[in-house]
């Protein structure tokens, strides 16, 4: 299949070229020409790396804590060290600017930088005298083996939250990167091997659905991280649940952004594009619904469509480029018929930025639409795209009524400058990551990240202390001495 690099999978501390012969090509998004091309593992490529991931275990869940410590904080500096290559191979991977792939590699290493702090996250509790003479204590100790499955948009940042975390707790751990964007996990897995991890600790085993399907079914798992689309989550979370393991499943999106009549535009306009426009769009905290409080739409409409059509779209390794190509040739079809299905429902699109000329990689014009009603599918779909929609209201009450209409609750925003205004939003609002004048409200790794309805499956969520309590079990102990 040509000079271009196949990946291999990492198990038990060796790079190996997986015996099948299916391989998905990768292509770069800013150009469509192929850069890599992945193995579909499949069941027998499943079981190599969980019954390592099992064998290192049994050592790794004895390492003192503080020692682990010291592989995470190896991790951390080889990271630092190599973060602007990381940079790069995320933008030629998955196509977004090289400022937003340096931004989400930072946000991987802070979330390494929490994995270090272990040995007071991991601490457990200890009561005195329950009862006469007994005393309790509650231990924490690993699950396990944990599988991650990560989805293409934040080929580094969103394995580096499940990974360092899931070690630094004990567990042994199969990365199963998105087959778009294999090239990052790759990088990631020889620093991950370099900082000293003990072989079969962390694994990689690259493909699609059936390497995933092999992960649910298999008996060594004891426990499944994913982050992706809403289908896929709950097809992970009832599988994975019916096969007795522990599981979170973080989904899909359509995050709302509500702008008051009051709100310093200047300030809310730049972020409310760069919420929605950002990464092309594909981001599970990109605005992608703007509801308009009256009076004031019509100059809010008006500012965000000069914005909108001023919007350089490119390369994401240009450095006048805003936004980027979206993933894949397919994507970009589906995204322009949602474009088609809002015009067709009625809706108005009031600016359509530039796209390049005569170019092959997957470019979609940024676009905005006024006159979008709740009931619309432009309005309720996740579109991951660089499509914004525009819902006009009359008041704060009915702003929010629309917002918690949504059958998603990832993030949603409010742009005011009226604290009562603020705190009626993030009182009432049916989401679970809010921003008050802020368009994208990550949490930092040490805070959860708390996706609410159609946006996450399960109980305990993704990085912070949530992501400690998934990579443990807990053990209480009752004790008397005679
Ligand atoms: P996706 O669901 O297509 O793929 C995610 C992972 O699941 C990949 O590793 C893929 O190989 C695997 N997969 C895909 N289809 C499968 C199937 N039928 N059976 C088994 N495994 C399957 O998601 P994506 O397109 O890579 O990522 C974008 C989506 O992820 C968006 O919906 C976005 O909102 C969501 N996302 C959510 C969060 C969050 O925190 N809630 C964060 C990032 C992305």
């Amino acid at each position: 299949m040509g000079a271009v690099e196949v990946v291999e999978n990492f198990v038990d501390g060796a790079w190996v070229r997986p015996a099948v012969n299916d391989l998905l090509a990768v292509p770069d998004p800013a150009t469509g020409a192929p850069i890599a091309h992945v193995p579909r593992s499949g069941a027998a490529e499943v079981d190599l790396a969980v019954r390592a991931a099992r064998r290192a275990f049994l050592t790794w869940r004895e390492v003192p804590v503080a020692e682990r410590v010291r592989h995470i904080l190896a991790l951390r500096h080889l990271l630092e060290t190599h973060a602007e290559e990381l940079a790069r191979t995320v933008v030629q991977e998955n196509g977004k600017t090289l400022d937003e792939a340096r931004g989400s590699v930072r946000r991987g290493i802070e979330a390494v930088e929490f994995a270090a702090s272990a040995s007071t996250t991991l601490q457990g509790s200890f009561l005195e005298d329950v009862s006469r003479g007994v005393d309790s204590t509650l231990l924490r100790q690993p699950v396990g083996v944990v599988a991650g499955i990560t989805p293409f948009n934040f080929p580094v940042m969103i394995p580096l939250w499940m990974a360092p975390l899931a070690l630094v707790c004990g567990n042994a751990f199969i990365l199963k990167p998105s087959e778009r964007v294999p090239l990052s996990a790759t990088r990631i897995a020889r620093w991950v091997a370099e900082a000293g991890f003990p072989a079969g600790t962390f694994n990689l085993v690259h493909g699609d659905a059936p390497a995933v399907d092999a992960l649910l079914a298999h008996p060594g798992v004891d426990a499944i991280s994913f982050v992706g689309s809403a289908p896929t989550a709950r097809h992970i979370y009832i599988t994975a649940a019916a096969h007795g393991k522990r599981v979170q499943a973080l989904a899909g999106a359509k995050n709302h952004l509500i702008v008051m009549p009051d709100a310093d535009l200047d300030r809310s306009v730049p972020a409310i594009v760069a919420s929605a426009y950002g990464q092309s769009g594909e981001r599970c905290l990109a605005g992608s619904v703007v509801v308009a409080v009256d009076p004031g739409a019509d100059r809010l409409v008006e500012r965000l469509a000069a914005a909108v059509t001023a919007l350089v779209t490119g390369p994401g390794g240009t450095p006048e480029t805003d936004v980027g190509p979206v993933i894949r040739a397919d994507h970009r079809d589906r995204v322009l018929n949602w474009v088609r299905e809002g015009e067709r429902q009625g809706a108005r699109v009031v600016a359509r930025g530039p796209v390049p000329a005569d170019a092959d990689g997957y470019y979609v014009p940024p676009i905005l639409f006024d006159g979008v009603r709740p009931e619309m599918a432009i309005a309720q779909e996740e579109i991951f795209g660089p499509v914004l929609s525009v819902i006009r209201v009359a008041s704060l009450d009915e702003a929010i009524e629309v917002a918690n209409r949504s059958r998603f609750g990832n993030a949603a925003a409010i742009f005011t400058r009226d604290g009562r205004s603020a705190r009626e939003f993030t009182h009432r609002i049916e989401a679970g990551m809010l921003g008050v004048n802020i368009g994208v409200p990550a949490p930092p790794a040490f805070f959860p990240f708390v996706g609410w309805k159609g946006s996450f499956f399960g109980d305990l969520h993704a990085t912070g202390r949530d992501a400690i309590e998934f990579y443990t079990r807990k053990k209480v102990v009752t004790t008397r001495w005679f």
